[in-house]
């Protein structure tokens, strides 16, 4: 057992024996409050915190929830635990539509969009005759479970921890899955992860409606603790509030929602208490003073206080470390690998225009398996936008390219790798806080499957073993397995260059496309570089390798394709371009 687990196990233990314990009614009550919010807050952990979309509207989730459960409990007579799920089911629909109309939102408008639907919710809640308008609905009924009434605060707080706990436990397996890299690469831009053949969309969706869920079942928990629903807690302020909790606890780390949720309840009843006796005069102004926090908190401790706690434990707690336990498990699936000499890729007039700037003019040039094809030119040249019309980043103006006899001019770049194209990038792409050996794993992505459900359930670790023995393996075989454990936003520009191929060559490509793999590497890592180059050629790998340094790539390739403004000046052999005087022309009249 991890000193991890032990950590949890003594947390809920002591959890367990407070209502059992002389503590007063009220404390009962806080830890009630406490544990309903860290749920919410929990959603946001996930939602802003791991992918990086922002939300105010949680309120309104939680909303749906309560007011699903009381009404049909109310007025229909339905059994809580019915209602449960009816609520989950209204919450998941709601959230699909919100999705469908603002996930695709990108930078300042998602978090916008996220008030304007919480308003709106807000408000229909609020006006609609059935849930009782402004007044809302009283006599919800207390939570049986086998014959036993709920009622009671203290064992309550049974039902409420229990859920707050276990949707704590399923979001930590969630985060480390194979599914959780893929949350986790949401982050950072969808470019890279869309090249490891990650669906963005499909995982912003799944986050949101997760997020939405952890908020109704604390909506649904909150009416048959209140016994009564009216829509202020469900407003635009509180879903700002629960963002607050997030944020101010930890908003990428599980326990920072529960750190954020204590924090604020805790405050905002001295502060209910003091900030009148101070002004003369009674509202909420603990609002303004939480606002003022939020600033000095995302200024001076962006990463929130859960981090700092960690540091505090850390003392009496062994290192993390991944145990190694995957030596004896199964190969991932392989694809079926082009013979050598067989047609592989071809590039058939292919064309970009950025508004009058024909940026790829009409280039053509084929790979056959087996070979290095160095694509070089100067800057500008209009390589990196070759390359990204190669792969599916860019749409074509016009022109074709054919993968292993399949015209896949209009894939979209995940499909593309998905046929067995893998490519690094030439500002290193990666995910900081994981460490290497979760970053080339995150190239296994699509040689895997399990889903979201199976990884928090701990279903997948059958699965999570092979993923990591492959990328343990790719990871030994281009020479890094020694920093396997290592934190990769640790490592200097050369070894990420090479955890960059890793994380390709774990999808087991049949081309690998390399974009300036040598570009800011001093003269040691470039002969590494080149080395481990080599090694993959002499294994069968078929490469392009797009670069601007004419030396490198002079040893390496069978053939060279030089580009100058957008156009092929010409093709040929290392040596035949080397004595071209139209590439050394090109060369020197951009460069020196
Ligand atoms: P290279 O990789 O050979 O250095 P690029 O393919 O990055 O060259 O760029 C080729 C030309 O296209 C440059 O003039 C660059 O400014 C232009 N360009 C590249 N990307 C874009 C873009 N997204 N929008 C407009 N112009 C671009
Ligand atoms: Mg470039």
């Amino acid at each position: 057992m991890s000193a991890r687990t032990r950590w949890f196990i003594a947390f809920a233990a002591l959890l367990a024996l407070l209502p059992v314990l002389p503590v007063p009614e009220f404390w009962i009550t806080q830890l009630n409050y406490i544990g309903l919010n860290a749920i919410v807050s929990l959603g946001l952990v996930l939602l802003t915190g791991v992918a990086g979309l922002t939300s105010f509207g949680q309120a309104a989730f939680v909303g749906i929830g309560a007011y699903t459960a009381a009404t049909l409990a109310v007025n229909v007579g339905l059994s809580p635990w019915l209602t449960l799920f009816i609520g989950l089911g209204i919450t998941v629909l709601v959230a699909l539509v919100l999705a469908a109309v603002t996930l695709r939102m990108s930078g300042h408008y998602l978090p916008l969009a996220t008030i304007a639907w919480a308003l709106s919710l807000y408000y229909t809640m609020s006006n609609m005759e059935m849930l009782g308008k402004y007044d809302g609905i009283l006599g919800v009924p207390a939570l049986t479970l086998f014959g036993t009434s709920l009622g009671s605060g203290r064992s309550y707080f049974y039902v409420i921890w229990v859920i707050a706990l276990l949707a704590a436990l399923a979001v930590i397996h969630l985060l480390d899955s194979r599914t959780g890299r893929a949350i986790r690469a949401l982050k950072g831009g969808t470019t890279m992860a869309e090249a490891m053949g990650i669906s963005t969309y499909r995982y912003k969706v799944q986050i949101f409606v997760l997020a939405a869920m952890l908020a109704s079942v604390s909506g649904w928990l909150f009416a048959h603790f209140q016994r009564t629903v009216n829509p202020s807690p469900f407003s635009l302020s509180k879903g700002i509030e629960y963002l607050f909790m997030a944020v101010l606890g930890g908003v990428g780390h599980v326990w920072g929602a529960f750190t954020g949720a204590a924090l604020v309840k805790l405050t905002e009843d001295q502060l209910k208490d003091w900030l009148p006796r101070l002004i003369g005069t009674s509202g909420n102004y603990e609002v303004i003073v939480f606002g003022l926090v939020l600033v000095v908190v995302l200024k001076y401790a962006s990463e929130g206080l859960w981090p700092h706690i960690e540091r505090l434990f850390a003392r009496f707690l062994p290192e993390k470390r991944r145990v190694r336990d995957w030596a004896d498990a199964a190969p991932l699936p392989e694809r079926s690998k082009p013979q050598p000499g067989e047609l592989l890729l071809e590039v058939d007039r292919v064309r970009k225009q950025f508004g009058g700037l024909v940026a790829v003019n009409d280039v053509t040039f084929q790979i056959r398996a087996g070979e290095i094809i160095g694509l070089i030119g100067p800057n500008g040249a209009g390589k990196s936008t070759t390359f990204n019309l190669i792969s599916g980043v860019l749409s074509k103006t016009s022109g074709r390219v054919s993968f292993r006899g399949e015209d896949v001019s209009a894939l979209a770049s995940r499909e593309i790798a998905r046929r067995g194209m893998s490519r690094t990038f030439q500002h290193v792409k990666m995910l900081p806080d994981m460490t290497v050996l979760e970053n080339v794993a995150l190239g296994g992505y699509l040689r895997s499957s399990a889903g979201m459900a199976q990884a928090m359930l701990r279903l997948d670790r059958d699965e999570e073993r092979r993923l990591f023995k492959e990328a343990e393996r790719q990871l030994e075989r281009i020479g890094m397995k020694d920093q396997m454990h290592e934190l990769a936003g640790n490592l200097a520009l050369g070894p990420a260059r090479l955890m960059e191929i890793a994380r390709a060559l774990c999808t087991d490509p049949a081309l690998l496309l390399l974009d300036e793999p040598a570009a800011g590497l001093r003269h040691k890592e470039k002969q590494a570089l080149a080395a481990v180059l080599r090694q993959l050629k002499a294994e069968g790998m078929s490469l392009l390798l797009v670069e601007h340094d004419m030396d490198f790539v002079m040893n390496l390739t069978d053939r060279i394709v030089v580009m100058e403004f957008g156009t092929k000046l010409i093709e040929g052999t290392p040596a035949e371009v080397q004595d071209s005087p139209e590439v050394r022309a090109a060369y020197l009249g951009t460069e020196h």
